[in-house]
């Protein structure tokens, strides 16, 4: 069943939701309790305030909604990931997942519904693109999150489905909501990583924003050439750009520059590519994850894993601080897109010979 489009609570400002209060014939007391549910306890349903009479609840739910996303499918896997399709008020779905490990957890949040890029190894990219996600779809997403936790998230990354640059009207917004200490959830600025497939106008523009948010670029290839393979030209840019954007935005918020590099044997695991890479790694001041292909992409596969260590080793030996990151969720498909695609979104138009991608 799809969220309704009601306006969520959470969008509701200080003077709204008193106003409504006092519409309703309610103390004002009420306010700090549904501020409290909403802010503090991470409610994710009306029925949630224990200490709010059903006769208050009902009628909140008239006029609002306690969420913008209906979980339709939540998988669970055995190392504690959670993965979830939730429906929105179109129909349409979004992808979010939890990742626990005992000393943090993390929230890996969608952008879009479906994604304009279409890099070649990305499910999501394969679902085409539909819509961008509303601020308060993008905000949910880490409620949701932190609702399955029992308390808030430590960090989010925003690397589900979509381009986050092509949607910073409502992305930044809720990033500042999600780092607010007065009115949202406090997430401190710097566990907060937005990850682009490398728009440098984006990029400059988050950048003007000048918060220390993480920025991770999806590089997954040392040259133009290789890269002209994994990422459709239409919103492909030419690397020296991407890296002179990254550059403005390490200058303008001190954080260090992360390249997430997707590992696909004979395209781009070679030791060259490794040398090649270490020194754009350089050149930039960042640091590089390896993300061995999902195998189960059929075109496509992963390399031997000790050529991916190759690879690592060659990176650290010019000094660049790298790892290979474990993927956690596989048997849940928490590889983004893959649930919407394993539902079937008959409104997509998927393409016959893409692969996926990697989270
Ligand atoms: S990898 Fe990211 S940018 Fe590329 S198609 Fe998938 S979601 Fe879009």
């Amino acid at each position: 069943m799809p969220a309704t489009n009601k306006k969520s609570i959470r969008e509701l400002d200080e003077r709204e939701l008193s106003e409504w209060l006092k519409a309703h014939n309610q103390p004002q007391f009420r306010f700090q309790q549904i501020h409290d549910w909403f802010f503090s306890k991470l409610a994710v349903t009306f029925d949630d305030m224990a200490n709010v009479p059903k006769s208050l609840r009902e009628e909140l739910a008239q006029d609002f909604a306690p969420s913008s996303l209906n979980p339709a499918t939540t998988l669970h896997a055995e190392d504690g990931t959670v993965k979830w399709a939730s429906e929105l008020f179109d129909g349409t779905k979004v992808e979010t997942v939890l990742i626990r490990a005992p000393e943090r957890s993390t929230v890996c949040i969608s952008t879009q519904v479906g994604c304009p890029v279409r890099c070649a190894f990305c499910e999501s990219g394969r679902l085409g693109f539909v819509r961008n996600l509303k601020t308060i779809e993008i905000i949910d997403q880490v409620i949701l999150a932190s609702h399955e936790l029992g308390k808030r998230v430590d960090n989010v990354v925003v690397m589900g489905t979509g381009e986050p640059m092509f949607n910073l009207d409502n992305l930044i917004p809720a990033l500042n909501f999600l780092c607010s200490a007065e009115n949202g959830l406090s997430i401190s600025a710097r566990n907060i990583t937005v990850s682009t497939s490398g728009i440098p106008n984006g990029i400059r523009r988050l950048a003007d924003q000048k918060r220390p948010w993480n920025l991770a670029l999806s590089l997954h290839a040392p040259n133009d050439r290789i890269r002209a393979q994994l990422i459709p030209e239409k919103n492909r840019h030419p690397i020296r750009q991407i890296l002179e954007a990254c550059a403005a935005y390490n200058e303008a918020t001190g954080r260090m520059i992360t390249f997430e590099y997707v590992l696909i044997d004979g395209i781009n695991s070679s030791e060259t590519n490794a040398r090649d890479l270490a020194k754009l790694a350089r050149l930039t001041h960042a640091k590089v994850n390896l993300i061995p292909l999902n195998s189960s992409s059929t075109t496509w596969k992963a390399p031997a894993k000790e050529q991916c260590h190759k690879f690592l080793d060659t990176l650290t030996s010019y000094g660049i601080q790298a790892t290979i990151r474990l993927r956690k969720g596989d048997k849940i498909k928490a590889a983004c897109g893959q649930l919407v695609a394993r539902k079937g979104e008959e409104k997509h138009q998927p393409e016959a010979d893409t692969k996926k991608k990697q989270e």
